[in-house]
């Protein structure tokens, strides 16, 4: 993330501030101490240590300047960061609410389609059922042919031709009902060729 190495940039920024710092506070403290131990007696040495303390002085304030500018920049970028972070954390949030409701509705769907499949089979079930107890009854009674093919207007269990009204009725029905032979009440099973 941007903001993220903006951040440690500048942090890396402020720690390398802090160290010159540091040096130059360091190497002006040794001066004076020299200073004040009186062992420096020569006006030239002590002049020319004075000097540099007063050079040494400018250079710790312009360097605190400068690092007091980086530190600014840092807590700007780590407000920013924080934003960046929450703005993310919510986004987060919602896609995680959104694949939670995605499932839910998957959950529902999975759910509903076993249902109807269920009542569906139940279905096949009793209409397969129903079928085979006509088609037995009707075998019993008709010289052991219960179903029949309806071929070129024929009816192939009495083998008499089925009337217009009867085939126009007959072409009209669903092609899942169950059929029977005007003629000879036998289950008919319309072919290809049924001639409707
Ligand atoms: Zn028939």
């Amino acid at each position: 993330m941007q903001a993220q190495t903006k951040v440690s940039d500048l942090t890396a920024d402020q720690t390398k501030a802090d160290a010159e710092v540091a040096a130059v506070r360091a190497r002006r403290d040794r001066d004076q101490t020299r200073l004040d131990s009186g062992q420096i007696t020569n006006p030239k040495d002590l002049q020319s240590i004075q000097n540099e303390i007063v050079a040494l002085d400018r250079r710790i304030g312009s360097l605190e300047d400068a690092e007091l500018e980086v530190m600014e920049e840092l807590e700007a970028a780590q407000s920013e960061l924080a934003l960046a972070t929450d703005a993310l954390a919510s986004l987060d949030a919602r896609i995680a609410d959104e694949f939670s409701a995605l499932e839910e509705s998957t959950r529902e769907i999975d759910a509903s389609a076993e249902a109807l499949l269920a009542e569906r089979g139940g279905a096949t079930e009793r209409v397969a059922d129903a079928l085979l107890t006509l088609y037995e009854k009707v075998r019993k009674t008709h010289g052991g042919v219960g179903a029949a093919a309806l071929r070129h207007k024929r009816c192939e269990g009495c083998r008499l031709e089925i009337n217009g009204a009867d085939l126009r009725e007959i072409a009209g029905k669903p092609s899942d009902e169950v059929l029977r032979c005007p003629e000879c009440d036998r289950i008919l099973v319309r072919t290809h060729d049924a001639g409707l």
